[in-house]
């Protein structure tokens, strides 16, 4: 590996911790536990809960697969398309501990044909693109777990 530098492509969706694994980061509703991701200040997406604070929370990194497709198009905002486009596998990954269904691609070689719903997957990392400066840009991305 040479020395290139990475950063996220977008802020504040995911953390690593001391060992290099990455996590999604989420964000709790202190009153009444509703997870929601991606992160948010405030607004409680509990209709039932008038909690406006919530708090910023490291999320599973392990689900189940819940839905699945393949994309053979340029992905909308906030990925960034590559260049040229490759065809990915898109992931609906239930995390079971927060109530949560977090869509995410799937790395790289792993197509739909490779996945069934109910498998384990893990939350890894893949470079989306190199951008102007030389940085590779990161993105969250599910694979199927060990
Ligand atoms: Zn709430």
């Amino acid at each position: 590996m040479s020395g290139t530098t990475q950063a996220p492509a977008i802020d504040g969706w995911w953390a690593t911790d001391e060992s290099g694994s990455p996590h999604l980061v989420g964000a709790r509703c202190p009153q009444c536990g509703t997870y929601v991701f991606p992160p948010r200040a405030n607004n409680c997406p509990n209709p039932a809960c008038a909690g406006d604070e919530l708090e910023q929370v490291p999320l599973s990194r392990r689900g189940t697969l819940w839905s699945y497709t393949e994309n053979r198009y340029a992905p909308p905002p906030p990925y960034p398309a590559p260049d040229p486009f490759e065809p990915f596998a898109v992931a609906a990954v239930a995390l079971a501990d927060e109530g949560l269904i977090v869509l995410g691609k799937v790395v790289e070689g792993t197509l739909a044909a490779d996945l069934k719903v109910g498998m384990e997957m893990e939350l890894t990392t893949m470079t989306l693109f190199v951008d102007d400066e030389g940085v590779e840009r990161t993105v969250y991305a599910w694979r199927i777990a060990e």
